[in-house]
């Protein structure tokens, strides 16, 4: 998603040297190709035009820091804004989904026909009734879920609905076709409450585009139900469209967020700049799978940073935090922030860590493009054994050579090669890589991201 604009910016930062102020002049290039980029990532034409001017009137002025170049400050200016117009502007616990005091809290779930609405009933259902749901910083805890579906127009949509709920193991209120939606959603409010239910999530039909009477049903749907979460489940590959329909949903209902689907899949992404900035709510959570535990809340920052090719650290972390130590990732993860020297003790630990994480492939996709390109160097059962070489090493060095390697010259190396049974110059190589590596901590710390983009789009 979105190689484009990173490959375009980079291809314009490298032509933006030497000037220690960013002006009307040396931005016309850059802002042309973020407005490019934007548009062929299916971003719509007024969401783009907006975008452009704000990173415009932002940049305008912004002093160049001395190790930046000019390209690299206004990608700085890119990055922010990207990230607030993902929604970084709405405050941290904007993707979070209210709980009412007074249960149940009533989720009803809005859409077009197609873009996933049951299904993301049902991931949701799973996520809630599994505890994973984070309010405020904290787990909720498991939630007793109650789903149905006012659907009365597709034959199958009632039946999908009692699968997905039988699949992830929450209550199925069956409901049948020759009823009106508004009395479906009446009698679900009586039996949650009535059963004590937390959540009632309420699936509803859609059209295969926007009418009028499905508005106005789906509008009677939320007088009735009074729900505390009204979700507009949108479809990333709706491109374009994207902006039409979450105007039209926006006007209809008083949302409270965004659900984008499919984002697994090749769409370009723009929807979710798009349908952010038309209906000026949060978006909550992406569906990256068709399975139903494929759902992820949605983080501004790491959104926009991936867009940026900066890989997605922070899910990183997450993802491994379940294998190691999630204080020492953070410690790295931070280092690597910050670009704090990095020595030979750090890239030891960093080894140790990885060897942790388990399957290599799903986390290199994660990486900033660098560390996945050395790393996917290393070919399957080979990183296994090469992990081992290069800890080898590492452990037969003391701590003092580790955190000095200016230290190593001949006679230690031959000691460290004796020591773990490979050749100087295995020795050697390791040493090459590591100052590679450090190189482009020093470069993430001066020039951030725009640094390293340079090296991506080539
Ligand atoms: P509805 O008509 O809005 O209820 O849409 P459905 O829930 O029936 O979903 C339509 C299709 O999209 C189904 O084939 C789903 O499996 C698929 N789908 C829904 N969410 C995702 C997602 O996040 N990723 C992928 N790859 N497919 C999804």
């Amino acid at each position: 998603m979105f190689e484009n604009l990173t490959q375009r910016m980079s291809r314009v930062v490298k032509t933006m040297r030497g000037q220690a102020r960013l002006t009307e002049s040396n931005t016309q290039d850059m802002l042309r190709e973020v407005r490019l980029a934007l548009l062929e990532a299916d971003v719509a034409l007024p969401v783009v035009r907006d975008f452009v001017a704000r990173v415009k009137e932002k940049a305008l002025g912004v002093e160049v820091a001395d190790s930046l170049n000019p390209g690299q400050a206004l990608v700085g200016v890119v990055h922010q804004e990207l990230t607030n117009l993902m929604g970084a502007d709405l405050g941290d616990n904007a993707s979070e989904l209210s709980l009412a005091a007074q249960p149940p809290a009533v989720i009803l779930m809005a859409g077009l026909q197609g873009a996933g609405k049951t299904t993301t009933t049902g991931k949701l259902a799973k996520w809630l009734s599994e505890g994973g749901h984070i309010q405020h910083g904290r787990k909720t805890g498991k939630k007793k879920v109650l789903v149905v579906s006012a659907d009365v127009y597709r034959p199958a949509a009632i039946e999908q609905l009692k699968t997905v709920a039988a699949q992830v193991g929450v209550e199925f209120l069956p409901s049948d076709p020759s009823q009106k939606p508004a009395d479906i959603a009446r009698h679900a409010l009586d039996h949650a409450k009535r059963h004590h239910f937390d959540v009632l999530i309420v699936d509803t039909a859609g059209r295969l585009g926007i009418d009028e009477e499905m508005m106005r049903e789906i509008r009677a749907l939320y007088d009735l139900l009074n729900p505390i979460e009204t979700l507009f489940v949108v479809d990333a590959m709706q491109g374009q469209d994207a902006v039409n329909v979450a105007k039209a949903f926006a006007d209809a209902l008083p949302l409270t967020g965004v659900v984008l689907t499919k984002l697994d899949g090749d769409a370009r992404g723009g929807a979710a700049l798009s349908v952010r900035h038309v209906t000026g709510k949060p978006l909550k959570f992406v569906g990256v799978s068709e399975k139903l535990d494929g759902l992820e809340p949605f983080h501004p920052e790491r959104m926009a940073q991936r867009v940026l090719g900066m890989g997605d650290i922070v899910s990183l972390v997450e993802q491994a935090q379940r294998n190691i130590d999630i204080a020492d990732a953070q410690k790295i993860t931070d280092k690597i922030k910050a670009g704090d020297k990095f020595d030979l003790n750090d890239f030891r630990d960093q080894l140790q860590q990885v060897k942790k994480l388990g399957d290599m492939g799903s986390l290199l996709e994660k990486l900033p493009a660098q560390f996945s390109q050395a790393a996917s160097q290393l070919q399957g059962g080979q990183a296994e054994q090469q992990l081992r070489r290069t800890e080898g090493i590492l452990n037969s060095m003391t701590p003092a050579e580790r955190a000095k390697p200016e230290l190593l010259k001949a006679s230690r190396k031959r000691r460290i090669a004796a020591g773990s049974g490979v050749s100087v110059q295995e020795v050697n190589r390791l040493l090459n890589q590591f100052e590679q590596m450090q190189g482009m901590m020093k470069q993430m710390k001066k020039g951030g991201m725009a640094k390293m983009m340079r090296g991506l789009g080539g």
